[in-house]
């Protein structure tokens, strides 16, 4: 029996998680590598092999998948990743490689939230800046770099890294931390801070759910990125349900 070969694009939590589960369910059946852009410095490294780095658009990951004779596909990348899960579909067309996208569900707002949905960062900015001075912003560098050109707010972003995000100045600090946070220890932090408003992206999952709880809790308005369009299906929203993707693949090709 040959072993096949998963390449999983990385990027979302998720991709990790499915790398561990699919190197222990498979084994020797199925050789898992695992791709990152390279954006975390010190990202966690899953089970598998790791390859770090762009392909070169579609065409680029398309001749990849050919000359590794990858089997099969999945994209994990982020929510918010705008060009990968397209790359992926091109690409596993041409290469004629099932893909399978996984994305967890976004979050979505209760009866007590104040959401104000905004198209992207220059938008959320506006948007926040008419309901506070104050804010809490939970964004990525390049995203948070928007909200450091107004000298008349209160901006502390929050971010995993702070490599490639603008210089702290008075009334833009940063804050570096990897979740997940806790709704209290997050109510903690927006009152110290005195947020009048959080900012953030409907990224989904509940390890970065706690501010919403905090938010929800101070009454405190939510300025919310919303996601950009899915792509195509087969899509699944957790790594078990890729799981058994692969399963059913793998079970095909033998
Ligand atoms: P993007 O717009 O989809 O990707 C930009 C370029 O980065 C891609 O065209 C590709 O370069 C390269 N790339 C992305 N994911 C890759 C992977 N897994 N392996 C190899 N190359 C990859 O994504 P982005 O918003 O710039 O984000 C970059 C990475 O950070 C993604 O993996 C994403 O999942 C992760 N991330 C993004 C966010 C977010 O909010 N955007 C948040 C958390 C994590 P080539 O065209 O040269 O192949």
């Amino acid at each position: 029996m040959s072993r096949a070969t998963l390449l999983i694009l990385g990027g979302a939590m998720e991709a990790r998680g499915l790398a561990d589960a699919a190197v222990a369910r498979f084994g020797d059946a199925l050789d898992v590598e695992t791709s990152l852009a390279g954006r975390t410095r010190q990202p966690r490294k899953p089970a598998g092999r790791v390859r770090v780095g762009g392909f070169g658009g579609a065409a680029g990951l398309a001749a990849y998948l050919e000359a590794r004779a990858v089997d099969l596909l999945i994209d994990a990348t982020h929510p918010f990743a705008r060009r990968m899960p397209w790359n992926a579909l091109a690409a596993a067309k041409t290469a004629g490689v099932p893909r399978l996208r996984v994305e967890r569900p976004p979050w979505s707002p209760g009866p007590q939230d104040r959401w104000i949905e905004a198209d992207d960062a220059a938008d959320a900015l506006a948007k926040a800046a008419a309901c506070g001075r104050r804010l809490f912003v939970t964004l990525g560098a390049q995203e948070a770099a928007r909200f450091a050109g107004r000298p008349d707010l209160e901006v502390t972003v929050r971010l995993i890294e702070t490599d490639g995000a603008p210089a702290e100045r008075p009334g833009f600090r940063l804050i570096a931390a990897r979740g997940p946070f806790e709704p209290a220890a997050e109510e903690a932090l927006l009152t110290h801070l005195g947020a009048e408003v959080l900012v953030t992206k409907n990224s989904g999952g509940a390890a970065t759910a706690g501010k919403l709880a905090a938010a929800r809790a101070l009454g405190l308005p939510v300025v919310m990125i919303r996601r950009p369009p899915p792509v195509p299906p087969p899509r699944v929203e957790t790594p078990a349900a890729a799981l058994d993707w692969l399963a059913s693949r793998l079970a095909e090709r033998f």
